[in-house]
């Protein structure tokens, strides 16, 4: 409320002003990257990343299948196709192996190499940066982190959303931490965040007139949402501290539960924030994620599906796609539980214990 009244009070209600730079420089400080642009949503950090790259109409953009659509929906805006390669079981994001798989692939059968490649941190988990950067150094090809669900995860002790060329994040109402509706994008340089923000604020010339040489976007973060920002990050580690507690408690309660394993961190060089717990149920069970889902909404218990694959979308459904089944058999098997920063410790006992007794009655 604080940042809030100081925009009202100076009438700083607009789409720039002084919460903007101050959120942004608190994110630069947090991240350890001071070229970072607050924009509207993470959707639109996305899309600005994209214009970055100069992916334009008729290239092909690499992209995780095993994400929330908006990873891959600003492909689309730039007239550009994106093609979806599978996850590896360790950390449900992009497979290494089906990534270098599908450069080479997209080389060969349209003569040019894919434009970027979209890896997602999902639930806060990194993928294996490590080896995407290497494939990506090998065919010369940019990363653009979607680190949307990722805020304060590390990988190999540096912050998701700095590693690749470029790093989306989203302040939307779900995530870690929120300003309503908004978004940032971490750039290379101080030149290329100058530039982002010029395209996100109509891409208008340094002239008296309207002078425009290229196609803009409306896509700043307003001051007052900023402000909301500014006080976000007073508690991000607050929230990140909760997430991590709240898995940590999951993963001691199921501990006994053989069909249920808690996603966790796959080696040291992994520290995700747990934006989400998710859950995978034994195959030998022979249940769906819905019987699961229901059992928990009958106490009252709301628990979300995994995210859809994007190649089992519809409006993705003649795109190509590489890999196996690893994400799709994810998707049948897990569920996100509730892992909301203001749960109590007993509100995740009364999760566990509905899903210990609903697993019973189906072994
Ligand atoms: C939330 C989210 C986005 C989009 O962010 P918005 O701020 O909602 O536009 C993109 N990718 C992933 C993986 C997300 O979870």
């Amino acid at each position: 409320m604080k940042w809030i009244d100081k925009a009202f009070e100076k009438s700083w209600v607009v789409p720039l002003g002084p919460n903007v730079d101050e959120f942004e420089g608190l994110l630069g400080e947090y991240v350890g990257n001071p070229n970072v642009v607050a924009l509207s949503a993470g959707t639109a950090a996305l899309h600005l990343g994209l214009v970055m790259l100069g992916v334009e109409q008729g290239d092909e953009v690499i992209c995780q299948s095993f994400t929330f659509s908006a990873s891959a929906n600003p492909v689309k805006y730039q007239g550009a196709n994106p093609i979806f390669v599978d996850s590896d079981k360790d950390t449900w994001n992009m497979d290494p192996v089906a990534l270098e798989e599908a450069i080479v692939e997209r080389q060969r059968i349209i003569g040019k190499y894919p434009k970027a490649i979209i890896p997602v941190h999902l639930y806060g988990m990194p993928s294996k940066m490590d080896k995407i950067m290497a494939i990506a150094h090998k065919y010369n090809i940019p990363v653009l982190e979607d680190a949307a669900e990722a805020l304060g995860s590390n990988f190999k002790g540096q912050k998701c959303g700095t590693i690749g060329t470029y790093g989306a994040l989203s302040f939307n109402g779900n995530k870690v931490i929120t300003t309503s509706g908004g978004g940032a994008l971490i750039c290379p340089t101080p030149e290329t965040a100058k530039r982002v923000k010029f395209l996100a604020t109509q891409a208008r010339e340094a002239k008296p007139y309207y002078y425009h040489n290229v196609i803009g976007y409306n896509y700043r973060l307003s001051n007052i949402s900023a402000g909301i920002g500014c006080g976000q990050m007073e508690v991000l580690q607050e929230h990140v501290d909760r997430r991590r507690a709240i898995h940590h408690l999951y993963t001691e309660l199921f501990k006994d539960v053989d069909e249920i394993s808690v996603k966790q961190n796959p080696g040291a060089d992994y520290d995700s924030n747990f934006w989400l717990s998710a859950i995978e149920f034994s195959h030998k069970l022979g249940i769906t994620s819905e019987d699961a889902r229901k059992a928990l909404e009958e106490a009252n218990i709301e628990s979300r599906w995994l995210w859809r694959p994007m190649h089992m979308q519809p409006v993705y459904e003649n795109a190509p796609y590489y890999g196996g089944n690893v994400c799709e058999n994810t998707f049948n098997h897990g569920l996100c539980l509730p892992s909301g920063s203001i749960l109590t410790d007993d509100d995740i006992k009364r999760v566990v214990n509905t899903l210990k007794e609903f697993v019973a009655k189906h072994k």
